[in-house]
């Protein structure tokens, strides 16, 4: 009995919201000029020295073999040195350093490496896509941790259900967040360090936005929290802090017994990243870490912040201006829901924002707003949202 309906799994995997909004956006494109703020990718090139490195290394005939999905020696000893310059954190190369195809790689991998079906999940939410969908994959259940801004989007450990804890085998965090663009004091890390002991929950960090943190801020490694290394493992990636989205590369750091399992799925299913692009993202850390090239991806972003917030304020929209990350967590104004007012945008400003429920249920109410073009063109994002009479149409009616 031969069907052609594909798995099961694929039926949770993607959000129909995303799919829309893509769609509408085609049929608009078709009509007006569109400014695309929904994309999470940077839109900068990495650094010169950069693409340098990545160049001379593609000349060597010996980068053309399976590299190995672990990464090379090199490349897992200067993340490790790059960790203890940055955070402080000492880490065995050999055993608490494995590269990854992009972090989306090492989150989609994990749940296959770490859960079954009866299994829970602790997932934020809102929350990346892949989170959700890394358990969806593996047949698990997730149990959703709300972020919510009267707790400053930290989840509430204490108000999950034993029977949940006493089920749930990883918990996904991720500050600075996306989308929420919020961030986690080490007090925080230290808290879920106590709680991941207690229940004997594995903690999965994402700390994708590491390098990319505004007016001096730095955010912390969650492996700086005393007793992080015995229960935790940290994703880290080269494509937002150093505009590397297109290289596929990444690392996952931590307690070596945690990251064995992850290991053994990739090394069944991919064999490893292109060793000239190794090399690329050793320059880059070596680079950051001997303070040879100053990285002007923070500096870059805060300006955009600042023009793009500055701007919205003057036509009356004021949001709280975020610590880190690409996003802007928007609150809609009263009277729409996420999904109408996203929509709004699209077809009377021509600007693409993301409903804030495409990342879960506990988004409504926002959209995520990438900076993602040059200031001139977040500027005239904003005029056009003036000009649309958008933001002052439901106050007049209530
Ligand atoms: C962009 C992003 C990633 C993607 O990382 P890759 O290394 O490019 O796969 C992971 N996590 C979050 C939260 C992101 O925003």
């Amino acid at each position: 009995m031969g069907s052609r309906k594909p798995s099961r799994r694929l039926d949770e995997l993607s959000s129909a919201i995303f799919t829309e909004m893509a769609q509408r956006k085609r049929e608009v494109a078709q009509k007006r000029d569109v400014i695309d703020l929904g994309i999470g990718s940077p839109d900068q090139p990495p650094a010169p020295h950069l693409i340098a490195a990545l160049s001379e290394a593609v000349q060597r005939p010996d980068v053309y073999g399976y590299p190995g999905s672990e990464g090379s020696g090199a490349f897992r000893q200067e993340v490790a040195a790059w960790y203890q310059h940055r955070f402080g954190v000492g880490l065995n190369p050999e055993r608490e350093v494995h590269a990854l195809m992009g972090s989306q790689d090492g989150l989609a991998h994990f749940g296959m490496a770490w859960v079954d079906p009866g299994d829970i999940v602790l997932v934020p939410d809102p929350g990346y896509p892949i989170y959700a969908g890394s358990v969806h994959l593996a047949g698990a259940e997730l149990y959703p941790l709300p972020l919510r801004a009267d707790r400053g989007f930290l989840p509430d450990l204490v108000s999950i259900p034993v029977e949940i804890c006493r089920r749930a085998k990883f918990m996904i965090l991720n500050f600075p967040s996306n989308p929420v663009s919020a961030v986690a004091p080490l007090s925080f890390f230290d808290e879920v360090v106590a709680f991941a002991k207690q229940h004997d929950i594995i903690v999965v960090h994402d700390l994708a936005y590491s390098e990319m943190a505004f007016d001096g801020y730095r955010p912390p490694s969650f492996l700086q929290a005393d007793g992080a290394m015995d229960v935790g493992i940290e994703f880290n990636s080269f494509s937002k802090s150093f505009n590397m989205a297109g290289c596929r590369i990444a690392y996952v750091v931590g307690n070596a017994e945690i990251i064995k399992p992850l290991a053994i799925v990739k090394s069944n299913v991919d064999y490893g990243v292109f060793a000239a692009v190794q090399e690329m993202a050793i320059a880059a850390l070596r680079a950051d870490r001997t303070g040879l090239v100053a990285n002007p991806t923070s500096s870059l972003y805060q300006e955009r912040r600042d023009r793009f917030l500055a701007a919205l304020a003057r036509i009356g929209w004021d949001i709280e201006p975020p610590k880190a990350t690409m996003f802007v967590w928007a609150p809609v104004p009263p009277g729409w829901s996420s999904r109408e007012f996203a929509f709004a945008l699209l077809e009377e400003a021509g600007v693409v924002v993301i409903p804030g429920n495409a990342f879960g249920s506990e988004g409504e109410g926002y959209v995520r707003i990438a900076l993602v073009q040059d200031s001139e063109i977040l500027e005239e994002a904003a005029r056009r949202i003036a000009d649309s009479g958008i933001l002052g149409r439901k106050q007049n009616q209530v």
